[in-house]
């Protein structure tokens, strides 16, 4: 029997929406806006300028620092504008505007199949790096830095993340079982780019087609296909390794110090598709669900494309929402605007009014625990929604923790009061941005 963590909670899950819905590959749209900075590290320096006729795939933003991520073009057509947008990530972002010519047309080269298997170390990094790929389950981190750990961090253990515990978000899923083999292939991929021979993949135990469609297509390796039980935040890494390595990270540590390197189901098989068909990240699975949404679905959409578009592809708005959620309901995000465009890290865009989002007015905390009994991480979030409402950064951080915070909003769930914890971290943590998870 599988030891679980501590605390946690158990959000009714509102899979039903999407979850039987295969992944339905969106129209181009008529324009893109894709920031040069959607990811954590140096944004991409513009390699076009305004007017240029682009291809779908090509370069379009670079740097060449280590911590970083390359942008490529989502579609073919011409460069219009080169310029500071809202964005889904950072709230602004310059960004490289993309009218679309309608033909979708590839890149010279592009795509390009590989026999990975007879390809090196190396090579697998100079690919992830040069197809863009950061963590797409929202940390957002360059992907090449990670699966490049191998020696040098002493890694021993790859973890596939597929446990995608946020309620609504079915996008892993349905990759798990619409890109069984592919997934598949990344998964090996991803253990000889470390170098480790154990590889464990942990599906959370409310989806057990996953964890047969997985178990199947990696039957003959030295890879254990796991379903670990359904509770939130059972996705964030801590709390996989936790279970399934059976290690814990230290405060302070991320789980490469402890020899093992966790990625999630969107983000390799994003590497596959670049190591063996030589494809860069120009598109992802977004979830788009919530009463508001006239079709929720699973929706394969182009980078930069807007959540208006994406939204009017699922039938449109049914009600006016109360908020427009990048992400999952626990985790996400309010979005200001519909304009903003998808950028990597968009798992879902849920369109919710107040009834569904049980919002209420916050109180003062009444002291009930709940929160504490919650909390993952063993932190005190009554306690630091306090000293957030105050801005007391350094007491929230020497005596109370809060850099070990991992934003699931488990506490914020629980809470009678309806007091917005989370938000009060996070305001204390931008207030020191480069401590956020999100910067890291
Ligand atoms: S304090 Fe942080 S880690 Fe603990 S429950 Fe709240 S959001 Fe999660
Ligand atoms: S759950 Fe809410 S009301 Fe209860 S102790 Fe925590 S912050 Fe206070």
């Amino acid at each position: 029997m599988l030891k679980t963590f501590r605390g946690g909670v158990h959000p009714q899950d509102s899979k039903s929406y999407t979850r039987d819905k295969a992944i339905v590959e969106m129209p181009v749209p008529k324009k893109v806006i894709i920031p040069v900075s959607q990811h954590i590290g140096a944004p991409g320096n513009p390699v076009v300028k305004v007017g240029d006729d682009v291809k779908k795939g090509q370069l379009i933003a670079y740097n060449d620092t280590f911590i970083t991520s390359s942008v490529h073009a989502s579609t073919s057509g011409k460069v219009v504008d080169i310029g500071v947008y809202p964005s889904s990530y950072k709230n602004e972002s310059l960004a490289i505007v993309i009218e679309s010519d309608g033909l979708d047309e590839w890149a010279l080269g592009l795509p390009m199949h590989r026999d990975w298997e007879n390809l090196d170390i190396k090579e697998i990094h100079q690919i992830v790096r040069d197809s863009g790929i950061v963590g797409l389950g929202g940390a957002n981190f360059p992907s090449h830095i990670k699966i490049s750990y191998g020696p040098e961090k002493k890694i021993d253990t790859f973890i596939l993340n597929g446990a995608e515990c946020e309620p609504y978000l079915n996008g892993d899923y349905r990759i798990m079982m619409d890109h069984t083999e592919r997934l598949a292939a990344g998964v090996k991929i991803a253990m000889k780019s470390l170098n480790v021979k154990r590889g464990i993949v942990g599906i959370e135990d409310n989806k057990p087609e996953a964890v047969k469609a997985m178990t199947e297509a990696l039957k003959g390796t030295d890879v254990q296909v796991v379903a670990v039980p359904t509770k939130y935040p059972q996705g964030a890494e801590r709390m996989l390794i936790k279970v399934l390595a059976e290690r814990e990270i230290p405060a302070g540590k991320r789980h490469s110090d402890i020899g093992v390197v966790g990625m999630n189901v969107c983000t390799i098989d994003s590497v596959a598709n670049a190591v063996i068909n030589g494809i860069p990240l120009i598109e992802r699975v977004v979830t788009v669900a919530g009463d508001a949404v006239a079709e929720p679905m699973n929706v394969m959409v182009r980078i930069g494309t807007s959540f208006k578009d994406v939204i009017e592809f699922c039938g449109g708005l049914t009600k006016t929402p109360d908020k427009i959620i990048n992400g999952g309901p626990m985790m996400g995000y309010a979005q200001g605007s519909m304009e903003v465009p998808v950028v990597k890290g968009v798992a879902g865009i849920l369109a919710m009014t107040k009834e569904a989002l049980c919002d209420g007015d916050e109180e003062a905390c009444i002291r009930c625990g709940r929160c504490v009994e919650a909390c993952p991480i063993g932190l005190i979030p009554s306690m630091l929604s306090i000293l957030g409402e105050k801005g007391r950064y350094e007491e929230a951080k020497e005596k109370f923790g809060i850099l070990n915070c991992i934003e699931c909003g488990s506490c914020s769930y629980v809470c009678p009061a309806k007091r917005n914890i989370v938000q009060y971290i996070r305001y204390l943590k931008n207030l020191n941005w480069e401590h956020s998870p999100h910067h890291k």
